[in-house]
């Protein structure tokens, strides 16, 4: 004759003795694993090179002068319109009188840096700027310029990203073979 709800019960303290047992397998497991966070900012992670952090302004570095010319292309570009430019026209290149980049609304997209002409704006290897404060997200020129002395910069400029849209000659050719011949099928 069966125990009946006997059974059941050891059944059950036996699932979950098996249970109990399976997660403290896995809790010794991980105790035993090296820890995968760091005691920021006394210690920082190495960035990836295409990081996508803080934007900044750059200067040319053999002359000094400002990289941007004020063209606007990165405000138009921009899909948040973060970015606002003044142009101030000279007589041998053009600068950008006035620059503000509200960085509390940029989606990090780098769109502005690839279309820069002169790469001018860049990214760099940090989001340091964590404040309460939103007024303090909204940078200008010279903030801008400051943060690009202060920080590493990330790979990306704006030639570097078209160069990479380019594509090679060889598979140029081979597209325009391509294109002849099937015209000439037609
Ligand atoms: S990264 Fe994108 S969203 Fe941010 S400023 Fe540049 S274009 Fe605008
Ligand atoms: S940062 Fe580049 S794209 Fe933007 S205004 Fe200056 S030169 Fe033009």
């Amino acid at each position: 004759m069966s125990d009946g709800p006997r059974d059941g019960f050891w059944d059950e303290l036996g699932g979950l003795c098996r249970a109990v047992g399976r997660a403290m397998g896995v809790t010794f497991v991980n105790f035993l694993r090296k820890p995968v966070t760091v005691h920021y900012p006394d210690v920082t992670r190495v960035y990836p090179d295409r990081f996508r952090g803080v934007l900044a302004l750059t200067y040319d570095t053999e002359t000094g002068e400002e990289n941007c010319i004020g063209c606007r292309l990165c405000e138009y570009i921009c899909p948040p319109r973060v970015i606002k430019v003044e142009m101030l026209k000279s007589e041998k290149r053009n600068f950008a009188k006035t620059f503000t980049l509200e960085l509390y609304a940029c989606e990090f997209c780098e769109l502005c840096v690839q279309v820069c002409p002169t790469d001018a704006i860049v990214m760099m290897k940090s989001f340091d700027v964590a404040t309460a404060d939103r007024r303090e997200l909204l940078l200008d020129k010279d903030r801008l310029h400051t943060l690009g002395q202060q920080f590493e910069r990330s790979w990306a400029t704006g030639t570097l990203l078209r160069d990479r849209q380019t594509p090679p000659k060889a598979a140029k050719a081979e597209s325009a073979a391509h294109a002849k011949a099937a015209g000439g099928a037609e």
